[in-house]
C-alpha cells in the first residue's frame, strides 16, 4: 500500500479504541522487521525516524526504505518524523514524502510551543500530512539529547487544553511519567493527569519512552486515550541480544547475513508481541 497520514490511522484507533504502535527504524533490517511484523500481525504502524536515525542512514535513504516497505506489504503504514525540531527540517521531511511529522517544541516556554508548533500545521496540513506535537518534557536521553530529572517535567492538562485548540495538532505527545531509553527501575505513569488530559483535549496522545514500561500500564494507558505508543529501546534490545548470541555462537562467520538476518526475526518478534499489547493486531 502507499503510503498514509497518520490522522488517517489515528481515526480508524479511535473508533476502534486501541493504540498504534509507532517503531523507530534507522536501518534495513529494522524496517523490515517492522513491515513484516505489521504484515503478519494485520496491523496498521507507524515507521518513524529519529534525528540521529536521519543523521545515520541518510534522509533519502530512510524514506527509499520505508515506501518501500509499505509497499510490499498490504497494511497501511505511516512514515513519521520523530522529534522534528525546527520548522525548516519539517519542510525537508514534507518535502522528502513524509506523511506525518512531530515537531518538538517541549524545550520552549508555552507561547512559543504554540507559536512553532502551529507553524508547522499550518504548512503541513495542506499538504495532508498529520502533525504530532509535544507538551512537558518527558525525560531520558533521545539522540544525545538528555533530560535529567529536574528539567523534565509532566504535561498540565489545562496548558494541552490550550495548546491542542491553538495549534490545531492532531496527536499529542505527553509527559505522565515515562523516559527514553532504558529504565533505572520501575517506571510508574500518572495515570489520573493522562485522564485529565484526555478530557480537556479529546485528541488522540501519545506515550514516548514506551519500552520497558509493563504491559497492563500500556493496556491501562491506552484505555485512557493513548493512540500511539513510540518503542525504539525494546527493538534495539532485541536487535543486539541476538547479534551477540549469534556472533558468540559462530565466531568464525563471515557472512553479515547470518548475523543480521536473525537479528531481523527476533525484531520482528519483539514488534509482534507489542502490537498485541497495543490491541492494534488484526486491525488493518
Ligand atoms: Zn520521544
Amino acid at each position: 500500500m502507499p503510503l498514509v497520514s497518520l490522522r488517517e490511522v489515528l481515526e480508524r484507533a479511535e473508533e476502534g479504541g486501541y493504540a498504534v504502535g509507532a517503531f523507530n527504524c534507522n536501518n534495513m533490517e529494522i524496517v523490515q522487521a517492522i513491515a513484516e511484523a505489521a504484515e503478519m500481525e494485520r496491523a496498521p504502524v507507524v515507521i518513524q525516524a529519529s534525528q540521529g536515525a536521519l543523521k545515520y542512514a541518510g534522509l533519502n535513504y530512510i524514506v527509499s526504505l520505508v515506501r518501500a516497505a509499505a509497499e510490499s506489504i498490504r497494511v497501511p503504514v505511516v512514515l513519521h518524523l520523530d522529534h522534528g525540531t525546527d520548522r525548516e527540517q519539517v519542510l525537508k521531511a514534507l518535502r522528502a514524502g513524509f506523511t506525518s511529522v512531530m515537531i518538538d517544541g517541549s524545550k520552549y516556554p508555552l507561547e512559543e510551543n504554540i507559536a512553532v508548533t502551529r507553524q508547522v500545521v499550518e504548512v503541513a496540513r495542506p499538504m495532508g500530512v498529520s502533525v504530532e506535537g509535544e507538551l512537558g518534557r518527558i525525560m531520558g536521553t533521545e539522540d544525545n539529547i538528555q533530560v535529567d530529572g529536574q528539567e523534565a517535567f509532566f504535561t498540565d492538562p489545562e496548558e494541552a487544553q490550550r495548546f491542542v485548540a491553538e495549534t490545531g495538532v492532531d496527536a499529542l505527545a505527553v509527559a505522565v511519567g515515562t523516559a527514553h531509553g532504558v529504565y533505572k527501575g520501575e517506571p510508574r505513569l500518572d495515570f489520573d493527569r493522562l485522564k485529565r488530559i484526555r478530557e480537556l483535549t479529546r485528541i488522540p496522545l501519545v506515550l514516548h519512552g514506551s519500552s520497558g514500561v509493563p504491559d497492563e500500564a500500556i493496556r491501562r494507558a491506552v484505555s485512557l486515550g493513548v493512540r500511539k505508543v513510540n518503542i525504539d529501546t525494546d527493538i534495539r534490545l532485541a536487535f543486539l541480544q541476538k547479534v551477540r548470541e549469534e556472533l558468540d555462537r559462530r565466531p568464525e562467520e563471515i557472512d553479515p547475513r547470518r548475523i543480521l538476518g536473525p537479528a531481523r526475526e527476533a525484531a520482528r518478534e519483539a514488534i509482534r508481541y507489542k502490537m498485541r499489547v497495543f490491541g492494534c493486531a488484526g486491525r488493518a
